[in-house]
């Protein structure tokens, strides 16, 4: 599971661990006169990261990031072609003109289409990896056409269709029932005219003798129309579909066995070699196994198709890598969750017969990215927990990792603006520089630990995923949400020494109530519903929140000067709501129950205020900070002697998106 940043608002100074020390010997890594903007078009702006601790790293350490990173990039052409049927073409094509075009580079439409190439690389595809909306180019198909004939770069009819027809395939991933998940979705996980009928059917007949390890059904394959117009699966793998790009993956991941840090390492590298070639699930999940328990070293990596955000139906994963190195001072705080687990789990508001008795293995480490690719890169989350695989979870346990680095740039890289536009007065402000940066870093733990690890299914109840349909993610990410705000105000947590006092939860309170009620919205085009599952996820827990504690005056919505704030006059009372929404997130995940989850997410989490809508964009719009940051990769540069051994790897940071893009063009097209 991810954890999406949807509040780079957040703040001024690092407060605490994750901030390299600027006296470190590793002068790669001080953050003095560090640029970390490289970037800004349409609604994104392109960030870098730095990666502490990787100087410190020993020869065969630095050459298993390589290597990972560059199993990573191989197969960066596969999450294009998972997004969109016809975004290779696109890509591609557009990439040939941008290095081959002759003519006036200072044109309006010239300057168009790099940008839309920009947001392209951005979203991997030419739907926005947010809204979910496609581009809207701001050149003509006649401009490009003739720029196409000019440099010999060649697009398909359909592929001009795709770029100019707003009414085509307008939509990456629908959650709309009432247009048809699959036929209202653009996303190539199924052929076009496969339906979500056609698609339940084939896994309620494949799933019905699943027994009580069930493989993840349709991880790693598309839906197919045969030609007898019954539908089947292509499989990924080194003889199947994407087998070029899977391929070199493979090649790759042999490098780094051959430096694997311990046995357990390269058990797990071989597994994952064995899936790609065969593409078994059944592989998959003894590689989960392994992967999972693997805890020492201090590289570690995330590879294959993982997240299923990307299907309307939650079925196929979307292709990623994110290699990392341990952060070991920020994860001993984080240790201290985990070794407590237990009492969360105890301590909770939830019923007596949805807690667990055992809380299972959960870890949690703060890391620092070395590179990223596919679905988590340019746009990255801030943390992950996997595996997904809900037995495999329950009794293997599950790894929990927070990107540090990437925080530290979210945080390095953003001005106070925002905070200040929306604050509702001077102790909001003041509260949330003081411990902003802590509380969220802290609340992402408590989400990532303790949330998505606490509670059971009722016995005989089917996965989330069964019972919940497409609401499950909202509903989930809403559960582990509410786990944190729960427990963030909860005197334990000063206890245990990971806040200095209990008024640090208010920024959490205030940041997550007015993000989830407002400053979210920024990210909406005005008349859009909300669709995504972690924004639904927040404004469903504020809205309801805000009408639980009505009566009360919990949460206000102040209006001056023409302007909403949100003021909240009760920080106990809001915590205990969250702990009545707890309660009733879990049983409704417990029990399965769709229509209590359907009516939360519709009535809470979807529809938009279009009169407080359009306030948050005209507000936002003043900042002129882009709602969306991504990332540019450093760059490992292997050192060589003469006779071709690795003698060092070399940290480099690249100051042009653009560059690193056709870079990558150049160096990773594999399909
Ligand atoms: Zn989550």
């Amino acid at each position: 599971m991810y954890l999406r940043n949807l509040i780079p608002v957040l703040l001024l100074a690092l407060i605490f661990s994750c901030k390299p020390n600027p006296d470190s010997q590793d002068a790669t890594t001080s953050t003095e006169g560090f640029q970390w903007q490289i970037d800004q078009f349409e609604d994104v702006k392109i960030l870098r990261y730095q990666v502490p601790g990787f100087e410190q790293l020993s020869l065969d350490q630095k050459k298993l990031a390589y290597f990972l990173t560059e199993a990573g990039y191989a197969g960066r052409d596969i999450m294009y072609s998972m997004n969109y049927r016809h975004n290779l073409e696109i890509r591609k094509g557009l990439e040939h003109v941008a290095k081959n075009f002759k003519g006036n580079r200072e044109s309006e439409e010239w300057m168009a289409l790099e940008t839309y190439l920009k947001r392209v690389w951005f979203a991997s595809g030419i739907h926005h990896h947010y809204s979910m909306d496609k581009f809207k180019p701001g050149f003509t198909r006649d401009y490009l056409t003739g720029i196409a004939n000019e440099t010999g770069a060649k697009f398909s009819d359909e592929a001009l269709r795709a770029i100019f027809d707003p009414e085509f395939d307008n939509k990456k991933v629908n959650l709309d029932e009432s247009k048809g998940l699959l036929l209202g979705s653009a996303v190539n996980f199924y052929d076009p005219d496969v339906t979500q009928k056609e698609v339940e059917s084939y896994y309620a007949e494949k799933t019905k003798n699943k027994g009580e390890r069930p493989v993840s059904y349709g991880l790693n394959s598309k839906i197919v129309r045969k030609a007898d117009g019954s539908i089947d699966e292509e499989v990924y793998s080194a003889n199947g579909l994407y087998g070029p790009a899977i391929k070199k993956i493979i090649y790759w991941l042999e490098q780094a066995k051959t430096v694997a840090e311990n046995e357990k390492q390269a058990k797990a590298f071989d597994l994952l070699i064995e899936y790609y070639q065969t593409g078994d699930l059944k592989k998959w999940d003894e590689y989960n196994i392994v992967w999972t328990e693997t805890k020492d070293g201090d590289l570690d990596y995330i590879n294959g198709f993982v997240e299923v955000y990307n299907d309307p139906l939650g079925y196929r994963g979307s292709y990623e890598n994110i290699t990392q190195i341990t952060d070991f001072e920020a994860s001993k705080q984080m240790q201290v969750l985990s070794e407590n687990a237990q009492w969360f789990e105890d301590n909770s508001t939830i019923m007596d017969e949805h807690k667990k008795e055992n809380v299972v293995g959960v870890s949690y480490k703060v890391v620092n990215v070395v590179g990223e690719s596919g679905d988590a890169s340019p746009s990255t989350p801030i943390g992950v927990n996997l595996p997904n695989s809900s037995w495999i979870r329950a009794e293997h346990g599950s790894k929990s990792v927070s990107l540090g680095n990437i925080i530290s740039a979210y945080e390095n890289a953003s001005g106070p603006g925002l905070l200040k536009e929306f604050a509702n007065d001077e102790e909001e402000i003041a509260l949330n520089e003081k411990y902003g940066g802590l509380a969220d870093k802290l609340s992402t733990a408590l989400h990532e630990v303790i949330g998505h690890a606490s509670g059971v299914i009722n016995p005989g109840v089917g996965t989330t995923k069964e019972t919940l349909k497409s609401y499950a993610s909202a509903l989930e990410e809403a559960r582990a949400d509410i786990v944190a705000l729960y427990f963030i105000r909860d005197p334990k947590i000063v206890e245990l020494g990971l806040i200095p006092e209990l008024d640090a939860s208010k920024a959490e309170y205030d940041g997550f109530i007015s993000n989830g009620l407002m400053k979210q919205l920024r990210r909406i085009e005005l008349g859009k519903d909300i669709e995504e599952s972690h924004m639904r996820n927040r404004q469903l827990i504020s809205k309801w929140a805000y009408e639980m504690g009505k009566d009360d005056n919990v949460i206000e919505m102040v209006t001056g000067e023409g302007k909403t704030y949100i003021n909240i006059n009760d920080y106990d009372k809001l915590r205990e709501i969250f702990g009545v929404q707890l309660r009733e997130l879990q049983r409704i995940k417990s029990e399965g129950d769709y229509d209590a989850g359907k009516h939360l997410v519709e009535t809470y989490g979807v529809k938009v205020d279009p009169a407080l809508h359009k306030e948050v964009l005209d507000r936002a719009a003043k900042l002129k900070s882009p709602p969306y940051s991504g990332f540019v990769n450093p760059k490992l540069v292997p050192v060589k002697d003469a006779s071709g051994n690795i003698t060092d790897v070399k940290i480099e940071y690249p100051d042009s998106f653009e560059e690193q893009m056709m870079e990558y063009a150049e160096k990773y097209s594999t399909l």
